[in-house]
């Protein structure tokens, strides 16, 4: 048998998530992950390697929870948000049994983790609005044990209608996990189900430090949820997750002075947002810009694969969506700098005559 042959079926078969680190390009100005543009300094206070650190190191956790406004035991930390996509379903899901369910054009990530733990997923496409296809979900419920909802959405950008979320929940009690994956949520702070828990023990909320945080390198993450949930997560995480370096700069990053940081750092991405949209909709070859919550932007473009790719020779690069129902001909823009918005706007303004 070869090497390949020995490989579980599901994983020969497994296409593995896109992310902008894997697509590459030579670029100097990068807009396809929706990371914050510039670095924020840092110090490393913790020396003692030697050491294992704490599963769920306790300054971190304390530090999420009152940012958060949840008691600490409603707190997993994990490596990036992605990890806790993937520990809910190896902690609820049967492979070969259970489903996960949730409504494109949305995030790869959740179909790639049901797929690498052999579990089923489930689309329903959104409406034409992008809102839940609540009907839709209903009828396709039968053996779904989580359902994810990601609000704001990425790529397109809008919260999903809370009281959707609502109907999703009661629909769902008893039956599913309900998933807010809120990794945008430090964009529109008013939009957090974070206060739901209380009301609905099925609810888990997904956070991170790689947008807003300007953390990505980090690779930190929050599951927030009902001590009965966190309990069973924390049954399936690996002993360690989190490298004492990590541990250490998260608990600064979450310090109050790191949260006012934070929020600098999220009016400054508003403000360029504003001129980026406005610029972008004076642009003749630019067809729609949707309106954003987040720190980019999803716009229709004339012939976008062409576009993408000149602006990609440029060393622009941007993020194509393309391939994503409903979604020919957009193109997903991370707010950057003020310089980065302008090379943008100027490429796009010379595609267009
Ligand atoms: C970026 C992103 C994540 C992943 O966050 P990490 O903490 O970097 O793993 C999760 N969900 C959505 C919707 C994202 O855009």
């Amino acid at each position: 048998m070869s090497i390949e042959d020995l490989a579980r079926k599901n994983v020969r078969e497994l296409t593995p998530y896109q992310s902008a680190r894997r697509l590459g390009g030579k670029g100097d100005v990068w807009l396809n992950a929706n990371e914050y543009p510039t670095a924020v300094p840092f110090d490393l206070t913790q020396q003692s390697l030697n050491r294992y650190p704490e599963c769920q190191p306790k300054a971190v956790i304390e530090n999420y929870a009152q940012y958060a406004g949840v008691k600490p035991e409603q707190v997993l930390v994990s490596r990036g948000a992605d990890e806790g996509i993937e520990l809910l379903i190896r902690a609820f899901c049967e492979p070969g049994q259970d489903a996960v369910l949730f409504c494109p054009p949305t995030y790869g990530m959740y179909s790639v983790s049901a797929e690498t733990i052999g579990v089923a997923w489930r689309t329903v496409p959104a409406l034409e609005d992008w809102q839940l296809d609540l009907q839709g979900i209903a009828d396709q419920l039968d053996g779904v044990k989580i359902v994810y909802v990601c609000s704001p959405n990425n790529p397109t950008g809008q919260i999903i209608n809370p009281q959707d979320i609502r109907t999703l929940l009661e629909m769902t009690r008893g039956n599913a996990i309900v998933v807010a994956d809120e990794a945008y949520i430090e964009f529109c702070p008013q939009a957090s189900l974070v206060s739901w828990l209380a009301e609905y023990p099925h609810l888990v909320v997904l956070r991170t430090l790689s947008k807003a945080f300007a953390l990505a390198g980090l690779r930190c993450g929050f599951t927030l949820a009902n001590e009965d949930v966190i309990a069973l997560l924390m049954k399936v995480i690996a002993p360690y997750p989190l490298s004492t370096p990590v541990a250490d700069i998260a608990a600064q990053a979450l310090s109050p002075l790191g949260i006012v940081a934070m929020r600098e750092r999220v009016a400054k991405i508003l403000v360029e947002r504003q001129y980026l949209v406005a610029a972008l909709r004076d642009i003749p070859c630019v067809e729609a810009v949707c309106d954003s919550e987040t720190n980019y932007i999803l716009a229709r473009i004339a012939t976008s694969s062409a576009v993408f790719k000149s602006l990609w020779d440029q060393g622009i690069i941007l993020r194509d969506q393309n391939k994503q129902p409903s979604l020919s001909g957009c193109l997903r823009i991370t707010i950057g700098t003020r310089e980065e918005s302008q090379r943008v706007i100027d490429a796009l303004r010379a595609e267009s005559v």
